[in-house]
């Protein structure tokens, strides 16, 4: 069995000497109500990182010297629970290992013959009820508005602009490479890409690309990017805070423009958002989330790569941009 500990809390970009590797050799047993499950898929995610120091936030740290724990799709290999077969599928918090027992709180069975199993940690997982939930719940679009998303082509962003399209927005992208551009606007039916890489001048390009103004930002990244979408935004514009990924790995706080004078003038409201606070909503949206799948109406995208081994670079690369969509490792 393979398990990857946390060793370091990293000190601003991680690197691999943060992570720590395991092999034993052991039977793993199971008691009654328990359950073996070997891990299929792993999902890293940038909140993790968060969990990786010591910062009180909204969920608990890792501890150093144990498993890192993210979304994961395994497979039951033994099972004393009755709710739980062998050979089933779940997907749950669970630890980086190879093979696992556990009590079967917290999983849920998924079904492959109706999805791909992998899509359970992406566009039918957490992300795709992010994108879903944060522009319904805080977004609250209505067709003919113009929707700009940051980080507009990863797992969560990829999701809100095709939902904005099919709700009648005009969506604009940002992203950091032109392949990452065309993608948005080939793939996944945005209006418009702007590449914060290659622009000159964020505050014009965002100006341009929405000549009547933002009336929703789903603000992934934080930072510049997000101080440059506060100079474009209308009246009773609603901005949705999911997360900051370009700031995650600061050692100092950020510098940032302040936002009081863009909200009191536009009467805009600023929100953050956790996808943990609307678990009420979870049947709906997955539900809504499906059934745009099937139809066709909704599609994804995965990087997935491969080998156990491989979970902390995985991790690490979704700061350098390297994933397209959702970032997912197959064991
Ligand atoms: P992504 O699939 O979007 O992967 C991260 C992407 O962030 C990269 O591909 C990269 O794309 C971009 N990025 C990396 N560094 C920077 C930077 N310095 N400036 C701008 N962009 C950068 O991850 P997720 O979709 O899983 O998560 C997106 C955001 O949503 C994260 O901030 C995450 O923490 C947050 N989140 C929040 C949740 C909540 O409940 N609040 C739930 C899930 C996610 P590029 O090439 O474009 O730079």
């Amino acid at each position: 069995i393979k398990t990857i500990l946390l060793k370091n809390r990293p000190e601003g970009t991680p690197s691999m000497s943060d992570f720590e590797f395991i092999s034993e050799e052991s039977d793993l047993n199971i008691k009654e109500g328990e359950l073996l499950l070997e891990t299929t898929y792993v999902s890293v995610d940038p909140y993790l990182r968060g969990r990786m120091s010591a910062a009180k936030s909204y969920v608990p740290s890792f501890e150093l010297n144990k498993p890192i724990q993210s979304g994961v799709i395994a497979k039951v290999i033994a099972s004393k629970n009755k709710n739980f077969a062998v050979g089933d599928f779940v997907s749950g918090m669970l630890a980086w290992k190879t093979k696992q027992v556990s009590n079967g709180d917290g999983l849920l069975k998924v079904d492959g013959s109706k999805a791909p199993l992998s899509t359970y940690l992406g566009v039918l997982g957490m992300t795709g009820l992010t994108a879903y939930l944060g522009l319904e719940q805080i977004g609250k679009p209505k067709a003919g508005e113009t929707l700009v998303v940051s980080g507009a082509a990863g797992a969560v962003g990829s999701v809100v602009g095709q939902i904005g399209k099919i709700l009648g927005l005009t969506v604009i992208g940002i992203a950091g490479t032109d392949e990452k551009i065309e993608m948005l606007k080939n793939k996944f039916g945005f209006d418009a890409g702007i590449n914060y890489n290659t622009s000159k001048d964020m505050n014009a390009d965002i100006a341009k690309a929405a000549p009547n103004g933002v009336d929703i930002y789903f603000d992934n990244v934080g930072g510049p990017i997000s101080d440059a979408v506060l100079f474009n935004i209308n009246r009773f514009a609603r901005m949705i805070i999911c997360g900051a990924i370009s700031v995650y790995n600061n050692k100092e706080l950020p510098k940032s423009i302040s936002v009081q004078p863009f909200l009191v003038k536009n009467s805009a409201l600023m929100q953050g958002f956790i996808v943990s606070n609307y678990a009420d909503k979870f049947p709906e949206a997955m539900k809504q989330l499906s059934t745009w799948l099937a139809d066709g109406k909704l599609t994804y995208t995965e990087t997935i790569v491969d080998g156990f081994d491989n979970i902390p670079q995985a991790f690490i690369d979704l700061f350098e941009g390297k994933n397209k969509g959702k970032m997912i490792v197959k064991i």
